[in-house]
């Protein structure tokens, strides 16, 4: 028999580690070396097999004491010796109860007894796209990792195969075992076959054997007009691959909306912030302001207030659901000069020294008023 490795070796952690602990590392370890992610490394599975041992070993608080006490050589009846006596016994589960029947697509182990193929599982995916670009919505080309069946065995495993002899096809065998607790009855998954319920007599090349690939698509995908940050697009049957005989996952796509510099979004309306002197808001002027499209001429009124809005319609985000679009709202942000040269402030003084309360009749009511209504 090889040498074996001790079991806090493998999951690298301490021989006082907590409970804790040891589930944190094996969880970690786990995901890293899952044979459907490892597919080109042959040795996956046996390293994956190790790690769940030395997990379902140290996380049940008798079988680690008999294990420190014993190491691998466990006698007969010592402190319940291993949960199950096969180490390998419940190492399905315990890999469901971490990561659910659907984790990595799930299928790794194949159908049992207990329970029909596991449908595959979902990915999820985000891609960025530009304000614009929600507006308007864009095909977006994304790349997802997904485990598919393999095409030259048809998720098999080989070229040639026959039905389990040791199985009979279930995948799972039910063994009865006298113990100290009296009949125990188990079923555990088919180490003859794996659980696939058939036999392999010539291993496929392009999968060494696993009937799965993890492979890299290019999937197009149409973002539509009006998108929100954060939505999520559901694109059916494009996640990981099931089990033989159930329907692969679902591709989840979120969709994250980059924030613009110049329009900000509220909804199904936007919101500019428009600079404008305190010469211009008082004398009126003529301004330019970006749109989703290009720019549209505001007039900014003689004697206009900061905090004003101006509302440009139709000029907003197209509505997600619904038709048409929502508003452009233009908040008139007033500049106050901070640096002022000798000529002008003597002018401004001027200024000030012809004005009276009458000069600022009519620009009364809060800044906050003004505020009301652009934000909801
Ligand atoms: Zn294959
Ligand atoms: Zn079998």
């Amino acid at each position: 028999m090889a040498t074996r490795r001790d079991y806090y070796e493998i999951l690298g952690v301490s021989r006082g580690a907590s409970e804790a602990e040891i589930k944190k590392a094996y969880r970690r370890l786990a995901r890293d070396h899952h044979p459907d992610v490892n597919h080109h490394d042959p040795d996956a599975e046996e390293r994956f097999k190790e790690l769940t041992e030395a997990y379902e070993v140290l996380s049940n608080p008798e079988s680690r004491r008999a294990y420190d006490t014993y190491g691998h050589q466990v006698p007969r009846g010592a402190a319940g010796g291993y949960p199950g006596g096969d180490p390998f016994g419940g190492f399905q589960d315990i890999f469901e109860a971490f990561f659910g029947d659907r984790g990595f697509g799930g299928s790794f182990f194949g159908p049992t007894a207990s329970r029909g193929p596991s449908r595959g599982a979902d990915i999820e995916v985000e891609v960025e796209v530009a304000l614009r670009e929600a507006a308007f919505g864009v095909d977006r080309q994304v790349m997802v990792q997904a485990v598919k069946n393999c095409s030259v065995c048809d998720g098999v495993g080989g070229t040639e195969s026959h039905t389990c002899r040791t199985c009979g096809g279930a995948g799972a065998v039910r063994t009865v075992r006298e113990s100290f607790l009296g009949q125990m009855v188990s079923t555990q998954t088919c180490s003859t076959c794996g659980g696939r319920g058939r036999v392999v007599e010539v291993t496929c090349e392009n999968c060494r054997g696993s009937g799965r690939v993890l492979e890299v698509e290019e999937r197009r995908l149409r973002v539509p007009p009006g998108i929100e940050d954060g939505m999520r697009l559901r694109v059916p049957g494009a996640g990981h691959a099931g089990e033989p005989g159930a329907p692969p996952g679902d591709l989840y796509v979120t969709v994250r909306v980059q924030e613009d510099p110049e329009l900000m979004r509220d909804g199904e309306d936007l919101v500019h912030r428009m600079r404008v002197s305190f010469v211009e808001a008082a004398l009126g002027t003529e301004a330019e302001v970006p749109t989703l499209e290009e720019t549209a001429p505001v007039r900014i009124a003689p004697g206009t207030q900061p905090g004003t809005t101006l509302r440009l319609k139709g000029e907003g985000m197209p509505r997600i659901r619904g038709r048409g679009r929502g508003d452009l709202k233009v908040v008139v942000d007033v500049m106050v000069p901070t640096r002022l040269t000798g000529e002008q402030r003597e002018l401004l003084e001027r200024f000030e020294a012809v004005s009276g309360e009458e000069t600022y009749n009519g620009s009364g009511g809060s800044f906050f008023d003004r505020l009301r209504g652009v934000f909801r």
